[in-house]
């Protein structure tokens, strides 16, 4: 039987450190190995062969290539069975934005026009995804808005969210949302996402209201209240050169104010990429490495900065938390198979990258329900065994092939991959959890 290294090894160096790692998503195996060992590994001289076979860091080509097709099928079953998120966007419109504008457009007959909308799509949900398990994301825009007729629509996705038994959960600026959690609580909420960027400062400065009113002090009261009422929340922050520096201060207001400390609070970091429309702004921008490559310093410096949000660093944290590896990623990207979005408008996308996009609906749900089947397989089709340059990528299985909408922005294909730099982020994270493992045992 002839052995070689495996397709799916993953070895680089830890960061600040000498050693270097060995990981491999499909034998679900990681070490960490000294320089000698790793050379060795590498340049295929080591004398271990029967440990390195019983990892499978070295392999039968043929009975990993058996290994990796059960996997897939595995992997095909299980999401067969996943919970399906279901996005619906009442409007687009927000009151970070233009809210005078957005209240004049509506009158009585808009909101009629709203119901029969909302009626619809819960129909179709109720029909269409029949049998399987689901939950409804309500985003925009901002979802929450002030104004009367607003809360007639949310008061009646509520009502209908109910009477199929679906929990909800919400996506807004949390500027009006002391006002909403009466409301909210008559529903099953499983979360509200909140986006502060920093303290009051930094976040005011980024997030004003249109006509520059500040909006920190409502959010703060939001989450405060939000918590209060034994709702989930789920605080995000949009990361980019000019407010990362203010995290560990974030992070200190989280911990003050008790949310940290609150099994309902959780955080999410996003990276700000939109606004690469604007030369002016592309320089605050990180690409992803980067962006994590500055987080990982901070947090050396700034050790709260993990009291609020401990980054995943590709499979790191899943690592150190679990002590084992989490199963092969063979598609990142969950569009059109666990992931749909739907509009006010009647019309259906992939996801909310897609959402309200030109010339990306893929269907309509309202006034009658039609789907464009070649646009959806293609969606449906898209993971590592579909996209060329995954077939012989070694990151593959840590990576799923990324962002399908990303991957179509850059190359016009959806079948075309977003590389996501699996490696680096190994490469950081596994230092930060497992170098800081080590220092508190020797403590
Ligand atoms: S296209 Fe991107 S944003 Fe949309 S579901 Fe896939 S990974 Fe998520
Ligand atoms: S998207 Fe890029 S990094 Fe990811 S598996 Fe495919 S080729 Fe590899």
């Amino acid at each position: 039987m002839k052995m070689e290294l495996s397709k799916h090894n993953i070895i680089s160096k830890i960061k600040d450190s000498e050693d270097y790692f060995i990981v491999n998503p499909l034998s679900r195996n990681a070490d960490i190995l000294d320089p000698e060992t790793a050379e060795a590994i590498l340049s295929g001289t080591s004398a271990n062969i029967d440990e390195l076979a019983g990892k499978g860091y070295l392999v039968d080509p043929a009975e990993e290539e058996k290994r990796f097709r059960a996997e897939y099928l595995d992997f095909l079953d299980s999401r067969e069975d996943d919970e399906i998120q279901i996005f619906y966007a009442p409007t687009y419109a927000c009151n970070f934005n233009c809210p005078y504008c957005y209240q004049e457009g509506y009158d009585k007959e808009k909101m009629q026009q709203d119901e029969a909308v909302i009626k619809a799509f819960f129909n179709y949900v109720e029909t269409e995804f029949a049998g399987k398990r689901k939950y409804i994301t309500v985003f925009g825009g901002e979802p929450l808005l002030p104004d009367t007729i607003t809360r007639k629509k949310i008061g009646l996705i509520i009502d209908e969210a109910n009477r199929l038994g679906l929990s909800l959960a919400f996506v807004t600026n949390g500027y009006s949302l002391v006002s909403y959690i009466p409301m909210l609580k008559g529903g099953s909420i499983r979360e509200v996402q909140i986006t502060l960027d920093g303290p009051a400062e930094i976040h005011n400065s980024r997030r004003p209201l249109q006509g520059g009113g500040e909006t920190f002090d409502e959010i703060v009261a939001g989450i405060d209240a939000a918590l209060e009422a034994g709702l989930a929340v789920n605080l995000r922050a949009v990361i980019d050169k000019e407010n990362l520096p203010s995290l560990p201060e974030l992070a200190r207001i989280a911990v003050e104010r008790g949310w940290t400390s609150n099994p309902l609070f959780k955080t999410q970091l996003g990276r700000n990429y939109e606004l690469h429309y604007c030369q002016e702004n592309a320089v605050r921008l990180y690409d992803r490495l980067s962006m994590y490559e500055a987080l990982y310093s901070l947090i050396k410096e700034h050790p709260v900065v993990t009291e609020f949000h401990r980054p995943a660093f590709s499979i790191s944290r899943f690592l150190f938390d679990n002590g084992e590896m989490p199963d092969p990623l063979f598609d990142s990207c969950p569009g059109c198979k666990t992931e749909w979005a739907f509009d006010y408008s009647g019309r259906i996308f992939s996801c909310t990258a897609t959402v309200g996009k030109p010339g990306e609906s893929l269907g309509t749900f309202y006034p009658q329900k039609t789907l464009v089947q070649d646009a959806v397989e293609a969606w449906q089709d898209r993971d590592v065994t579909t996209i060329p340059e995954c077939k012989t990528c070694n990151l593959r299985l840590a990576c799923g092939g990324g962002c399908a909408s990303a991957a179509k922005n850059k190359s016009g294909e959806i079948n075309s991959p977003d590389c996501r730099p699996v490696d680096g982020l190994m490469s950081l994270g596994l230092s930060l959890y497992f170098g800081n493992a080590e220092e508190s045992t020797a403590e």
